[in-house]
């Protein structure tokens, strides 16, 4: 017999009724839920009242911390006036028109126009179509393969998970697409050969990238997708004059850049965008996340002329732009967006960034010679803490024994949340964080490191 919803505990509900993502289901089965009840700034609060400061930003999105009222007021006036409206078939509204008259304002490059979406992932898949719709334009009907990088993470519709270069997003899903081409991943502390330098490495990356667009023929290669720094294939920061590299590669053989600026933009890097803080002249501009500072679904995409142009005249011949979605820039949405990007604005969240980023790199920085303290890497307020085995030979740990899932479960304990992607531990805190809460969650995660050191000890 099953017993009613109020005689069952909160964990025994959630385990009969959700099958959660990106979650180990048997082991769900035998922990159970952390149930978050609300948020107040960096922090976050369990059903039994426990805090947690929230090292990740939920997922690298809640810029501006819980309880930002602004946004609640946006939302609500919002959903009063208009709750609902689309864009399709020449409708409009006017907070779509606001989020990409600002958009395009904020462009490190000039943009010609913001098409307006409900996720990450969307935005990405979106670009995906505008890259062969613009071949099939521009009579082109072979230039159509897209490169991305091991470890990157562009999403996980079909097509986006194909763009990802993670095993765990491929495996029994049958993918990737055998059409997506793999670029290596810009880790210089992984990927760099010894004795090389930094520049050299990039200049190989950008060799073997070339050498790759010409065993596939130029003419069938249409884009290049990267984040900025990669986030969750480990927060990956590529050395200074890794793109600048890569670009002239790209320029040289017509091929188009798309940023993904779903973790990047905002300001998460110390500019507005991170293809500012590296160098990058993308074509199209994907970013979701910070836009509405997570507290609403809301993402977009900012194309340039050479990708609107063939878009359009194609259409026009064609009859629509058959492509979008029911909740593309659902106006709430791009109403809370607005109001974000208007309070990053008025309260220089950049300035406040670069004032407080030190604090954190530089606390990080010292870990590094902790025994168990591969790498610190990190810029802005975006970073990792790879942990390893032997340091001196960068040996990793064994993966079955789950050290770095074992540090975030102590940060849990001691009222931290963060996230580990294999043993590289990743912190994106809320873009508002003061110096003061920065120094308690080093301290916080410190303790972590010191518990998860000590049950290393004891496996050893
Ligand atoms: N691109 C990047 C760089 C991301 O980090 C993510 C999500 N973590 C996505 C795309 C996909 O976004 P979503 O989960 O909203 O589909």
């Amino acid at each position: 017999m099953t017993s009613t919803p109020t005689n069952r505990t909160t964990a025994e509900r959630d385990i009969e009724s959700l099958l959660h993502p990106y979650t180990n289901p048997i082991r769900h089965q035998e922990i159970g839920p952390l149930v978050i009840a609300r948020g107040q700034g960096v922090r976050v609060f369990d059903d039994t009242g426990k805090d947690y400061i929230e090292g990740l930003a939920g997922l690298w999105c809640t810029a501006l911390g819980w309880g930002e009222e602004r946004l609640v007021a946006a939302a609500a006036e919002q959903m009063r006036t208009l709750p609902f409206y689309h864009l399709f078939g020449h409708k409009s509204h006017d907070p779509a028109i606001a989020l990409g008259e600002r958009l395009l304002a904020l462009a490190p490059v000039p943009m010609a126009r913001a098409f307006l979406t409900g996720s990450g992932s969307e935005a990405n898949d979106t670009a995906l179509k505008m890259i062969r719709y613009r071949a099939n334009a521009l009579g082109q009907p072979n230039k159509k393969k897209v490169i991305a990088r091991d470890r990157a993470y562009h999403g996980v519709t079909i097509a986006t998970s194909s763009l990802t270069g993670l095993a765990v997003n491929h495996r029994s899903f049958d993918l990737p697409d055998p059409a997506v081409l793999r670029a290596a991943c810009p880790h210089y502390y992984r990927g760099g050969r010894p004795g090389e330098s930094e520049e050299a490495f990039s200049t190989r990356l950008a060799e073997e990238l070339e050498a790759m667009i010409l065993a596939e023929g130029p003419e069938t290669v249409a884009a290049f997708f990267a984040e900025p720094v990669m986030g969750a294939g480990g927060v990956v920061v590529p050395p200074a004059d890794y793109f600048p590299k890569i670009q002239a590669v790209l320029d040289k053989y017509d091929i188009l850049l798309v940023a993904d600026e779903v973790i990047c933009g905002f300001g998460r890097t110390g500019k507005m965008f991170g293809s500012e803080t590296f160098g990058m002249r993308p074509d199209i501009m994907t970013m979701a996340k910070g836009l509405s500072s997570g507290y609403l679904p809301i993402s977009a995409l900012l194309i340039n002329e050479r990708v609107l142009a063939p878009i359009v005249a194609e259409a026009g011949r064609i009859g629509t732009f058959g492509h979008g979605y029911t909740y593309g820039g659902h106006p709430v949405s791009a109403a809370v967006a607005v109001e974000t990007l208007k309070i990053y604005a008025e309260r220089d969240i950049l300035s406040h960034v670069a004032q407080v980023a030190p604090v954190l790199q530089d606390g990080l920085r010292g870990f590094a010679n902790h025994p168990m303290v591969g790498e610190v890497r990190g810029i802005g307020l975006i970073a990792a803490v790879e942990l390893v085995a032997d340091k001196e030979t960068k040996t990793p740990f064994d993966p079955s024994w789950g050290v770095g899932a074992t540090l975030v479960a102590r940060a849990q304990d001691h009222g931290l949340i963060l996230r580990a992607m294999g043993d590289s531990i990743a912190f994106s805190p809320p873009l508002i964080i003061t110096a003061d809460e920065i120094s308690e969650m080093l301290y916080r995660f410190a303790l972590a490191l010191a518990d998860t050191a000590a049950w290393v000890a004891e496996r050893r």
